[in-house]
C-alpha cells in the first residue's frame, strides 16, 4: 500500500539495490501499527455529499458498495504532466511516478541497452534521474 516514490530513481541507479526495500507498508502491517484500516484496489467513484457517503468500486471484482463519513479529505495525488511533443509517445519513452514505471525503465535499459538518456524537465526527479544515469552507461 505504501512505496518509497523517494527511492525509485535510487534503485534504478543502483544505489537501493534489493527492490523490496522500497515497499514500506501492507494493509496489515499499517491496521497492526496504526489501526488504520487501508483498502487498496478499491477505487471512490462517487461522493453523494448529501448523505455523507462514497462509493467505492472493488477493482478486483468490479462491485460496488457505499461508506458512510464524517468528514472526507481528498488526497488523489498526481500524474507526471506529458508535454505535447512529438515523438513522446516512443515506447523508449518513460515517466517515473511509481513502482510499475521504475520496472519499465529498467526493463527498457536491460533489453534495449542505451548508451545515452535524456531527461526533459530539471525538477528535483529529472535531477535525480540524471544523478543515476551516470551509474547505467
Ligand atoms: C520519483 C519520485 C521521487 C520523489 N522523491 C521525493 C523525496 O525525495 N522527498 C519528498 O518529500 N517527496 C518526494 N517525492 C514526492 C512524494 O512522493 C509525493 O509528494 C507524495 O507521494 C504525494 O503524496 P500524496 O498522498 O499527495 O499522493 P500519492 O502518493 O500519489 O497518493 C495518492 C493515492 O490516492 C489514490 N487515489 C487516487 N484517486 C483515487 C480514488 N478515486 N479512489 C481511491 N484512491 C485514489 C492513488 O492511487 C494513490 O495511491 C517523490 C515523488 C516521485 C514520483
Amino acid at each position: 500500500m505504501s512505496f518509497a516514490n523517494c527511492g525509485l530513481p535510487y534503485h534504478i541507479g543502483g544505489d537501493i539495490k534489493d527492490r523490496s526495500k522500497l515497499l514500506l507498508q501492507t494493509p496489515e502491517s499499517f491496521l497492526a501499527r496504526f489501526n488504520v484500516d487501508v483498502r487498496v484496489m478499491n477505487e471512490v467513484v462517487s461522493i453523494n455529499r448529501a448523505d455523507k457517503t462514497v462509493t467505492i468500486k472493488n477493482l478486483i471484482d468490479g462491485s460496488k458498495y457505499t461508506e458512510s463519513y464524517d468528514f472526507l479529505l481528498l488526497s488523489p495525488g498526481a500524474a507526471p504532466f506529458i508535454p505535447a511533443i512529438a515523438g513522446i509517445d516512443n515506447p523508449l519513452t518513460h515517466s517515473l511516478r511509481n513502482i510499475p514505471d521504475m520496472d519499465r525503465i529498467i526493463q527498457t535499459i536491460q533489453t534495449n541497452k542505451p548508451k545515452h538518456a535524456t531527461v526533459v524537465g530539471g525538477g528535483f526527479i529529472g535531477l535525480e534521474m540524471m544523478e543515476h544515469s551516470t551509474n547505467l552507461v
